[in-house]
Order: structure tokens, then sequence, then C-alpha cells
């Protein structure tokens, strides 16, 4: 385990932006996060919090009084292994694209809607990512983690697929707190025809979010979610009759954020260095030394505009911390 101190954060996360945490504690091993685990509790430390490459969080221009534990992949090349029936063991601080490769290079597929979605395995459990219609709960066998009681004591679960209980964006790792130490994926024995055919899924996906999103400054992925819940969506449809044809069809039942906030005139909008992005609106760039408080006034803005025009405001998807 590395030890830091007073890390400035936007050196650190994916979206650049964030004061000084007081510890960073860097593992890349289960025992490493035993022993994070263990300088948390002899330094009585109260305030922990769980990072992956972050890049789904907002951290305060203030900083973080407390440790980060931050997991990053295993150095020995052993974080990810084949167990039998080609299921996939992985330490939670592995990419999840890491799990792709190693299932391709062993004509193992399953996992390749997955391509170009930033993140670690632990994080992806946790919020039961998904894209292109996959979604982490589809190949998800089992998971080791940690219940940490705050005081330093911890106890150890086993979380099979059913008691995990998935559902959009979350499962019981969010909701009860724990921390993914490793986790465990069904993976399928492809055809060489089906694994061609996974690798192109997985190439497209990522060509495709290369066309569609800002991925040339950094960003926390969408801000707010999709709006789905059938009376938002009709009060839209009433002050736009003209979306019904997208919603019922390329939308799915629900409205798209990123076109909303394009139509309510937001687009390319800015506070400081944090900007409504010109190619994608659901996604708030950092222009350059954007600061948390700029991309918040943003969000309030947009907040704002929908309370304004449909009397409600959208749920925000990135994790904002304080
Ligand atoms: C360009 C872009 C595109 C994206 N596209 C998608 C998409 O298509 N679909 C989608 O679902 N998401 C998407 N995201 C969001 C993001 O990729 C996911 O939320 C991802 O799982 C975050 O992984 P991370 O390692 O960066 O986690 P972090 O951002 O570091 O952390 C996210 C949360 O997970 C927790 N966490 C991290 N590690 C662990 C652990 N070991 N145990 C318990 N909790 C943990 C953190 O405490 C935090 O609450 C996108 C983001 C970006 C920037």
């Amino acid at each position: 385990m590395n030890i830091y101190n007073n890390v400035l954060l936007s050196t650190i996360l994916w979206y650049q932006i964030g004061g000084v945490a007081r510890y960073v504690l860097d593992v890349a091993s289960r025992e490493e996060l035993y022993d994070a685990l263990e300088f948390v509790k002899s330094n009585k430390i109260t305030k922990v919090f769980v990072l992956g490459l972050g890049s789904n969080l907002l951290f305060p221009d203030e900083g973080f009084d407390g440790a980060i534990i931050r997991f990053l992949m295993q150095e020995d090349g052993k974080g990810i292994q084949l167990f039998e029936n080609n299921i996939v063991d992985s330490f939670a601080g592995e990419f999840l694209d890491s799990i792709i490769h190693f299932g391709f290079d062993k004509g193992l597929v399953g996992l390749e809607w997955a391509g170009g979605l930033p993140g670690t395995v632990g994080a992806a459990v946790r919020g039961n990512v998904g894209a292109f219609g996959g979604e982490i709960k589809d190949v998800f066998v089992k998971a080791h983690a940690i219940r940490w009681f705050g005081d330093g004591d911890y106890e150890e679960v086993t979380l099979n697929n059913e008691e995990m209980k998935f559902s959009y964006r979350t499962s019981r790792v969010k909701e009860e707190k724990l921390i993914v130490v490793s986790a465990q994926f069904q993976l399928k024995q492809a055809t060489p025809e089906e694994l061609l055919a996974a690798r192109e899924t997985y190439y497209a996906n990522i060509t495709y979010r290369q066309d569609k999103h800002p991925l040339d400054y950094p960003n926390c992925g969408s801000v707010f979610k999709n709006i789905s819940k059938k009376e938002e969506v009709e009060r839209i449809l009433e002050s736009w009759p003209d979306v019904r044809e997208l919603v019922e069809g390329k939308w799915h039942g629900k409205v798209s954020m990123g076109y909303v906030i394009d139509r309510l005139g937001l687009k390319g909008q800015q506070n400081g260095a944090a900007q409504i992005s010109e190619k994608h609106q659901n996604f708030i760039v950092n222009k350059g030394g954007a600061k948390a408080h700029e991309v918040k006034g943003l969000i309030a803005e947009i907040e704002e505009e929908m309370q304004e025009s449909f009397g409600f405001t959208p749920e925000v998807e990135v994790e904002i911390i304080s």
C-alpha cells in the first residue's frame, strides 16, 4: 500500500476537478486493501471514500478531510484469473476493459457491450453499469465484499447474483455501502464467428462513443439520468408534442436529457472553465482548470430551466461528493 498526504484530487480524478484530500491510500491487491483498513482504524479516520478511476464523481473544491482508498489494478498481473467453466475472477481495481480483453484472448465473450465504458470492476458492480442493452448483472456470478462499520471494524461478505439485488444502476453494494474486493463474471466460450462478432461490437461501441461524446475534454459521463418517470415524460410531451415519435421509438419510452438541454437553449453555456458540451448536451466538460462550483452552477441552471419549463427537476447521475 502506498500512502500519500495532502493530494490534489484534480491530479488523480478522471474529471480533473477537486481540492486536496488528507490521505490517499493506493491499494493494488486484497492484502493492501486490508492494510489500508488497518491504517484507517489505527489513525481513527472516520471519513473514508472508496475510489476507482473517478469517472463518475465530482469532488468539492474544498477537498476531502479523510482517507480515500484508491483501487488500482494488481501489479503482478494476477488480478484477473480464469476459473473453471469460463468464470473470470477479478480484483476490484482492474479495469472493466481489461476483463474484456482477457476474455477475448481466451476466446471468451459476454462483456463486449462495455467497449469504451471507463471504470474499475468494483465500481461496475456497485453501479450495475450498462450500455447498449448490456448490464453487469447479466454476467455477474458473485462478489467478495467488505462491510465497513465506520469505527474501523469490518466483516466480509460474499454475495451472489440474486443476493446482490441489482436494478437500474444500483446494487446492494451501493445501498449498503459495501466495498467490493473481487468479483466473478460468467463469460461464454465463443466460436470463431462469435468471437469476431464480439470484437466488432466492442470496437463499434468505442467508435460510437468517440463520435457522439465529447471525449476530447475531461468529463464525468452523463450528468443527468434520462427522464423515465411516466408523469415527467408526459409533462414534457404536453409542452413538446412533436417529440412523441422519438419517445415511442428511438428513446424507448424515455426522454433524452441531451435533447432537452439542447432544446432549452443551453448548449455551449459556460461557467468559468466548465461548459455544457457543444457535442453532447448531457455532458459538462472541463475545458481546463474547471472548479466543482462552476460545474454545480451549470447543473443548477439546467435544473432551474427544467423547473420553470416543466415543473420538475431531473435526477442527477454524476455522484456529487460533499
Ligand atoms: C465518458 C464516460 C462514459 C460513461 N459511460 C457510461 C455508460 O455507458 N454506462 C454507465 O453505466 N456508466 C457510464 N459512465 C460512468 C462510469 O464509467 C461508471 O460509473 C463507472 O462504473 C465508474 O467507475 P470508476 O472506477 O471510475 O468509479 P468511481 O467514479 O471512482 O466511483 C464510482 C462509485 O463507485 C464506488 N466504488 C469504486 N470502487 C469501489 C469498490 N471497489 N467497492 C465499492 N464501491 C466502489 C465509489 O465510491 C463511487 O461511489 C461513463 C463515464 C464517462 C466519463
